[in-house]
């Protein structure tokens, strides 16, 4: 395959045979003519198909190594439209410490009785085969976990999921297609908010999900049709600019993560730092095998308790606090009131996720004023 840093620049330049343009142009069109009423035009109606929305997911699929998928108009309405693959009363197994709105969502609809949802730490063999047992609709995976940096083991939990009978999914957005193709490791769908690092930018929502199999493709563009889940063109025409800087916008953002971990695990003010690049890092060995990068997130807790993480927060100058992450900017949040507020105390703890953890999305600015940044909110600690 030609690197994916190419593919990325260089692809679909072939979309405009009259203009000839360099960029693709947008179809912002909700409809096109029919010549003839009884013959469907392969681009009729644009909930249902979208030039700009096929770009999007072809160029997403070269990368994942998918037979093809859908655009949708976020992460949270690409992981409905995977749910909407399952039968009635189906058996959902999903990881205790998955992104917040992946709870709710799932926590939502076992609530109104559609499915029944079980959450487990994934890298427990024993508590994942008991959770299996008995056969299963859809094993979901995300790794690493959002906002832990946890990994687990993607080709081992799938394979299990795969004995199952299970549907098997993952949550690829920490990653990205450019460090990690879960696919490849045996899994049946990949999910992506766009909204994160693939367009990169902070300014558009929206969400992918990629299949490996051409008929469960099919399944796919059935449901996001008849639910409407699909994005809209413009959405998926920024997405499609946006993607083609991922390769140099990760690089320089991982670069500087791993400057800023490393910084921060020599504070005494700081009680543990999750990064799976760090050598001490549990999944350390396990990141360098499964995925070609650790990534631009770090986790990392404070010693100065609740009033210390807040001290901190209120220091920072340059870094912003808000709840996204992937963008050109680094963002700031405490996952226990943020990101991960739709999960209840019980289910936080159990995730690990407490009053001193802090999600850090590094962003493209110079590490040295981050790391003073930092520094800044540190000296608040006294
Ligand atoms: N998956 C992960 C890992 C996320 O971090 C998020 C959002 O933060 C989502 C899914 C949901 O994506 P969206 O906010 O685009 O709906």
């Amino acid at each position: 395959m030609t690197d994916p840093a190419t593919s990325l620049a260089r692809a679909l330049p072939d979309r405009d045979p009259a203009h000839r343009s360099v960029a693709p142009p947008l179809w912002a069109s909700d409809s096109y003519e029919w010549a003839d009423a009884d013959a469907k035009p392969d681009y009729d109606y644009s909930r249902t198909v979208s030039p700009n929305r096929d770009m999007l997911v072809e160029a997403l699929a070269v990368l994942e190594g998918a037979a093809g998928g859908g655009a949708t108009g976020s992460g949270q309405s690409a992981a409905l439209l995977a749910l909407l693959l399952l039968p009635a009363a189906a058996k959902v197994v999903a990881p205790h410490d998955c992104y917040g709105g992946t709870y709710r969502l799932i926590r939502g609809l076992e609530e109104q009785g559609k499915l029944t949802a079980q959450f487990v730490d994934q890298k427990d063999e024993a508590a994942l085969d008991a959770a299996l047992a008995g056969g299963a609709d859809l094993l979901w995976i995300e790794s690493p976990s959002n906002p832990l940096l946890r990994l687990v083991d993607i080709a081992a939990v799938a394979a299990k999921g795969k004995a199952a009978g299970a549907l098997v999914a993952a949550d690829n957005t920490l990653p990205t297609p450019l460090r990690q193709q879960p696919l490849a490791l045996g899994c049946d769908l990949v999910l992506h908010s766009t909204t994160k690092a693939i367009n990169g930018h902070g300014d558009g929502f929206g969400g992918a999900l990629l299949a490996k199999d051409a008929a469960l493709v099919e399944r796919l563009h059935w449901w996001a049709n008849a639910a409407g889940l699909n994005a809209a063109p413009q959405i998926a025409w920024q997405t499609l600019r946006g993607l083609r800087t991922l390769a140099v916008r990760i690089d320089r953002q991982e670069e500087s993560a791993k400057i800023v971990a490393e910084w921060l695990a020599a504070r005494p003010e700081i009680a543990a730092v999750h990064y799976p690049g760090l050598p001490d890092h549990p999944d350390h060995a396990l990141a360098a095998r499964q995925q070609s990068g650790p990534g631009f997130m770090i986790a990392f807790e404070l010693t100065g308790g609740a009033d210390g993480t807040a001290a901190f927060l209120a220091g920072l100058e340059l870094v912003t606090i808000a709840s996204s992450l992937g963008s050109h900017s680094s963002l700031i949040c405490k996952p226990a009131t943020m990101t991960h507020r739709g999960m209840p105390p019980e289910a936080q703890a159990e995730a690990g996720l407490g009053p001193n953890l802090l999600r850090l999305s590094v962003g493209l600015e110079a590490p040295a004023d981050l790391i003073a940044d930092l520094a800044r909110g540190l000296a608040r600690l006294g």
